[in-house]
């Protein structure tokens, strides 16, 4: 029986950092992972995508690229070898934190973790033990309840992006939300005929409503069909081997029919089979519920990222690591976990963090608005972008930042500042 400071599940952006952190502070560390090493965010989430967004922006500024003055006939491209790009990419970062481990005397543990009580981890058979152990499990796509989803060509991101490299001429996705859009944006600029059904009355319902109206508006512009405030009643293979999609929309029932169906409609917690008979830990709906450091109820035990927080983004997840690293050792973590800026890498990017104006009203709030139309920005002139702004939401006495939306070029590195 092998014997840790620390054990974390989970070797996603939130339990890799964590666990280097721990060695770092001198804590024997071991991690768990019953999948690849990187978690979602390195294999099937921000990097893959980010990858696919790259070649596709690529292809699109090749497009148009004679009005900066250079010529290149007959641009086109091989989507396999995209696949193979972005399969480079992910393996190349994933055997950077697997070495991180080694270089960092961690033990990496390959099967699945399950806690069979105070300090006890199982993996398959095999029982470890450690003082604290962290809870990083992740999550999964969440599958909605809908007649049809089972179906061959009904997809979600998982599938999209770790299977065949399989060009759709036509995709159906559901879900407007942050993964949503991102797809939507790399199959559009790839020429595919992409339409978008969202049950709320904007695409990306969190961000602030002018981001949803000019996102749509360019998107449109490329051929996106969007379909907001609609409600997928049932999905059907028609007899050519395409999909329908069947939805309410106002009272009123409409269809598309397109190659595959994504579905995008968010996360679960990815905590099922995690907890040993008998062990009790207090959850969610599946949502590890942790207090304000990240511990769980049963003592030892705490969990981060996905697993644990609502907010899901990598950055975050990391975030919480190195604060729960540094509480098992003892120290104090300074880092502000209250503000988390979001990045949305469509074309052209969006970035926010803090209080969107709709949030400053319901919160009462005296507020003042700033906004700057990016269309007479030079670096935005010089790239052709598209319509854009900077907007800021300040407390009215005071000035003091309480929001910032950005939807231009450099959008999400320009946000470091604000959220500084
Ligand atoms: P995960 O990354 O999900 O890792 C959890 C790991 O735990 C997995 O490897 C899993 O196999 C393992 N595991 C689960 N149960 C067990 C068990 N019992 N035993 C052993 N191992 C186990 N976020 C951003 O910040 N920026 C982006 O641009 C972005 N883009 C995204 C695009 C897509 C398509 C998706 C799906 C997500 C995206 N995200 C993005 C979200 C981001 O991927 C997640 O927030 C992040 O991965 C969460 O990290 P985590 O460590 O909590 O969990």
């Amino acid at each position: 029986m092998a014997q840790f400071d620390v054990i974390v599940i989970g070797a996603g952006p939130g339990g890799y950092v964590c666990a280097i952190e721990s060695a770092h502070k001198g804590l024997k560390t071991a991690i768990v992972e019953k999948r690849d090493v990187g978690g979602t965010c390195l294999n099937r989430g921000c990097i893959p995508t980010k990858a696919l967004l790259h070649s596709a922006e690529l292809y699109e500024e090749l497009k148009k690229c004679e009005k900066y003055g250079i010529n290149v006939d007959g641009a086109s491209f091989d989507f396999n070898k995209i696949h193979e790009y972005k399969a480079g990419v992910v393996t190349k970062l994933r055997t950077g934190v697997e070495s991180l481990f080694t270089a960092n005397g961690i033990t990496l543990i390959r099967g699945e973790g399950v806690i069979t009580g105070e300090g006890k981890v199982c993996v398959d058979g095999e029982e470890y033990t450690a003082e604290n152990i962290v809870i990083a499990t992740g999550s999964v796509p969440a599958k909605p309840p809908i007649k049809g989803l089972e179906l061959e060509g009904v997809i979600t991101s998982d599938e999209l992006l770790e299977g065949e490299a399989e060009f759709d001429d036509s995709l159906i996705i559901i879900g407007g939300g942050v993964i949503g859009m991102e797809f939507a944006s790399v199959y559009a600029a790839l020429g595919c005929d992409v339409t978008v059904i969202e049950a709320m009355d904007r695409v990306l319902p969190t961000l602030d409503r002018e981001i949803s109206q000019n996102l749509s508006m360019i998107l449109k512009k490329r051929g996106v069909k969007i379909n907001t405030g609609a409600k997928v009643t049932e999905i059907i293979k028609n007899d050519d081997g395409t999909m329908k999609c069947c939805f309410e929309a106002k009272g009123k029932a409409g269809e598309v029919n397109g190659k595959r169906v994504l579905v995008a409609i968010g996360r679960r917690p990815n905590t099922a089979g995690l907890i040993g008979e008998g062990v009790e830990i207090e959850s969610d709906r599946g949502r590890i519920v942790v207090d304000a450091d990240f511990r769980t109820s049963m003592k030892g035990v705490w969990a981060i990222g996905d697993a644990a927080s609502r907010i899901q983004l990598a950055h975050l997840a990391s975030a919480q690591g190195i604060f729960v690293a540094d509480k098992i050792a003892g120290g104090e973590c300074h880092i502000d976990l209250s503000l988390v800026p979001s990045c949305i890498y469509t074309s052209p990017e969006i970035a926010a963090i803090g209080m969107t104006e709709d949030e400053a009203k319901t919160a009462g709030i005296e507020y003042k608005t700033g906004k700057v139309l990016m269309h007479s920005n030079g670096k935005t002139i010089i790239a052709d972008g598209e319509r854009g702004f900077i907007k800021l939401v300040t407390e009215a006495q005071t000035g003091r930042v309480l929001g910032a939306t950005l939807m231009c070029e450099r959008a999400t590195d320009m946000l470091s500042e604000l959220s500084t």
